[in-house]
């Protein structure tokens, strides 16, 4: 058991020896009460707004603008952490952002612009349609394996296991395996779970940062480089035109470096104007110029609030040369 003040004195003490050059960027998913995805993936509003509260009394939240510019001229607060959430679901709208107004706080959101015109995600049409299949469909086949959805159980370990499989096939294959889903299932009626245009104008002119997440959130590394470009180009014309400011930041979809984007995406990203990018391997973002398209993100997974803290502020630290000895206890979670 960690108490109060031991956790104030020991977060203050490793902040300490925090660099002004690099923050901890934390990436975040899903807010929304009673839910049956992932539990890493998704937070109830309750735990995120005392995390916001814990956040704010031991390290420097700062927009991520802000951390960027600060970070460049080496002036960053030792502590200094940015909040980010991908992908643009409704909860960004419905939680994420009351919650982060009301502490003072701001985020960015990253945004896969297909969402916004459809009202949802390739992954939430498979969930929908195996939720919604008539009883008598007993199973799915596809690619010559089968699926059983004749049990609530069933059901949710096979769209856990579709949407897994269906992930790593490039968009226009990802079409037609869906489009065998649903001479299956049957077309599922959609529920529109995505923010929409008004609602990311009121939540850029509230001072949060928008930036691009593809459209169609494919693994950019299956793509051909023509559709890969366009993919992260247009994402970015239309969130521009939505907000009417140029959208500076980009997050790779998956995002693990080397596996779901290459250099050659780090190339189309630089050309494409943006500022910085940002991937999903476990770590500090450090603004050295070898570094800028591939900034790393890291999420304590812990839901005790003083162990969340100190896992932070230790990563904000396990990068630097002397406590190196922490980095795989500290980031132990990821590559067990
Ligand atoms: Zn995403």
């Amino acid at each position: 058991m960690i108490t109060a003040t031991m956790l104030e004195l020991s977060v203050r003490c490793l902040n300490l020896f925090g660099s002004r050059q690099s923050f901890s960027v934390l990436n975040y998913h899903r807010v929304m009460p009673n839910t049956d995805l992932c539990s890493e993936q998704a937070l109830p509003p309750e735990l995120f707004a005392e995390q916001l509260r814990h956040l704010k009394q031991h390290f420097q939240v700062l927009s991520l603008p802000e951390a960027f510019a600060l970070s460049q001229r080496q002036q960053l607060p030792k502590n200094s952490v940015v909040i980010t959430i991908d992908d643009g679901f409704a909860d960004c709208f419905d939680y994420v952002f009351p919650l982060l107004q009301q502490h003072g706080l701001t985020a960015t959101f990253f945004i896969s612009t297909a969402g916004l015109n459809e009202g949802y995600l390739w992954e939430n049409q498979i969930s929908q349609a195996i939720q919604q299949a008539p009883s008598q469909v007993q199973a799915i086949e596809m690619l010559g394996v089968s699926y059983q959805i004749d049990s609530a159980d069933s059901r949710r370990s096979s769209i856990a296991a579709l949407t897994e499989q269906i992930k790593y096939q490039p968009v226009a294959t990802r079409r037609t395996s869906i489009t065998q889903l649903l001479e299956q299932t049957g077309q599922p009626k959609m529920v529109h779970q995505f923010v929409n245009a008004d609602q990311l104008r009121q939540m850029h002119q509230a001072g949060m940062t928008i930036g691009a997440h593809t459209v169609n959130h494919p693994i950019l590394a299956l793509e051909n480089p023509e559709q890969a470009r366009l993919e992260i180009a247009q994402s970015k014309t239309e969130l521009e035109q939505i907000i009417g400011a140029p959208i500076e930041f980009f997050a790779y979809p998956n995002g693990k470096y080397q596996t779901d984007f290459t250099d050659a995406h780090i190339e189309m990203v630089r050309e494409l104007g943006f500022t910085a990018a940002f991937s999903t391997d476990w770590g500090v973002a450090e603004t050295r110029a070898d570094l800028l398209f591939r900034l790393k993100r890291f999420t304590p997974w812990d839901r005790d609030p003083a162990r969340f803290c100190l896992r932070l502020a230790l990563n904000n630290l396990a990068d630097r040369s002397h406590f190196k000895i922490f980095q795989s206890r500290v980031r132990q979670h990821v590559s067990s």
